[in-house]
């Protein structure tokens, strides 16, 4: 966003609570790589010029990545000030920092879909003996007590650290909800790479049937890794990992889950068919000049027929809880009355229900690609456009898409 208030000369300040690039910098775990090629983080004007562009950034080559991205733009960033409020004014917003106030006509909130971990209600019910962490804590099963360890969750950061906890010799059992299983390689190609081409990373929330509902949809299980293997439920089970259903209750001491896992993993199979059966269908009608390999389905998920249902949080069996159930952003600063029944900012596709407010980096914002690094320029030209217009004393609509508006 910096980058194309720049290009229209707009006056602006970026305020940063840490240092560019904070989240990577303190929020992920030591051995995490990002799990989209480095091809696939284009911001606007900046894309990947190394020699290894189908390679994974680790968190030192992301941080660089951002840093230098800020320095080459030079974004007026103003870092180690943290937004404590935002109250709207006659003329605007009245920003207080802890390190003063701004006045401004105009509010762009990034501060970051991840900012907390959203973790059941049913955690407090945990007996105090296990110890409990998050993907926001975790950074290496060095941390952790010998034993037992409990993943909570099966989608990117789950899966990741579920595998990473069972290879240091603590075993693993995994207990899952709805996930979203993808190969990281088909037909020869980054699965990344086929959602790109084919357009589905690009659907827009207009073009979407229950926005809330793909909002809410989990991360993909996927990781990144120089050798490009699959992490998912069956790799995971291959090493020893055992699978349960979700957690679902707590009753003295004792975990409850349900018995949906195979219902839950063979949705998860079903769909990620029906992902791959369009993969196919886009490469029928748009032939590539390349070789790909041919088209195929992968194995089913395996899972035990009647995996147990209870277990004993007390036996010392399990040592560690990781509750690797997701995110959500942090806007408890925001003194303006633009929130939902859920506590979410109301917006339409980034225009927030506040006049010169828009919001940035939240899961389908506009794209599915939103939340994505990758996401952000597109969706950034979009709304900063609208911004202009804002500035401009016209009432704008609805911020238009982008491609719409190139295309005539
Ligand atoms: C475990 C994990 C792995 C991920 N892997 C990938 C991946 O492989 N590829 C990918 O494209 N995306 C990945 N993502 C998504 C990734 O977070 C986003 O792509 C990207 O970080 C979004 O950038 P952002 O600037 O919107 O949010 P953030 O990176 O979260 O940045 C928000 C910034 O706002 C600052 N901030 C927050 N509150 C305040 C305040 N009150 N005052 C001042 N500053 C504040 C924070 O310090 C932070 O620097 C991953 C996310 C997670 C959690």
């Amino acid at each position: 966003m910096s980058r194309c208030l720049t290009d229209r000369s707009i006056d602006h300040v970026v305020l940063e609570r840490g240092e560019v690039a904070n989240s990577w910098r303190t929020e992920r775990w030591d051995s995490l790589r990002l799990l989209t090629p480095n091809w696939q983080s284009r911001l606007p004007g900046h894309g990947y010029e190394g020699d290894r562009p189908d390679g994974f950034r680790t968190m030192p080559e992301t941080i660089d990545f951002i840093e230098r991205y800020a320095d080459v733009i030079s974004a007026p960033v103003r870092t180690h000030t943290r937004v404590t409020s935002v109250v709207a004014t006659d003329d605007g917003y009245r920003v207080a920092t802890d390190q003063g106030d701004w006045q401004c006509r105009t509010v762009v909130i990034a501060s970051g879909a991840c900012a907390v971990p959203s973790i059941p209600a049913v955690a407090e019910a945990v007996p105090s003996s296990v110890a409990t962490l998050t993907p926001l804590d975790y950074k290496s099963p060095d941390q952790l007590e010998p034993g037992g360890v409990l993943v909570v969750g099966a989608s990117a950061s789950g899966t990741q650290i579920a595998d990473e906890i069972h290879r240091s010799g603590r075993p693993v059992t995994l207990t899952l909800g709805e996930h979203v299983r993808v190969p990281r390689v088909y037909r020869g190609k980054d699965i990344k790479w086929w959602m790109d081409v084919a357009g589905v990373l690009d659907e827009f929330y207009t073009e979407v049937d229950n926005l809330v509902r793909v909002r809410n949809v989990p991360s993909l299980q996927l990781a990144g890794s120089d050798d490009r293997r699959t992490v998912d439920l069956n790799s995971l089970t291959d090493i020893g990992v055992k699978l349960l259903g979700r957690f679902a209750g707590m009753n003295d001491g004792k975990a409850q889950f349900s018995g949906s896992l195979r219902n839950l993993c063979e949705m998860a199979d079903l769909k990620m068919n029906r992902l791959l059966d369009r993969i196919d269908e886009w490469l029928s009608e748009n032939p590539l000049d390349e070789e790909v390999g041919p088209p195929h389905r992968f194995e089913p998920t395996r899972v035990d027929a009647s995996p147990p249902l209870g277990m004993d949080l007390t036996s010392g069996e399990i040592r560690t809880i990781v509750w690797a159930t997701g995110f959500r952003p942090d806007h408890s600063w925001l003194d303006v009355p633009v929130f939902d029944r859920k506590g979410l900012i109301r917006h339409d596709g980034g225009v927030v229900e506040a006049a010169g407010m828009y919001l940035m980096g939240i899961p389908f914002l506009r794209r599915r690609k939103s939340s994505l690094i990758d996401g952000a320029g597109d969706d950034a030209r979009d709304l900063c456009a609208h911004l202009a217009s804002h500035l401009a004393g016209e009432s704008p609509g609805p911020a238009l898409d982008g491609r719409a508006s190139a295309a005539g």
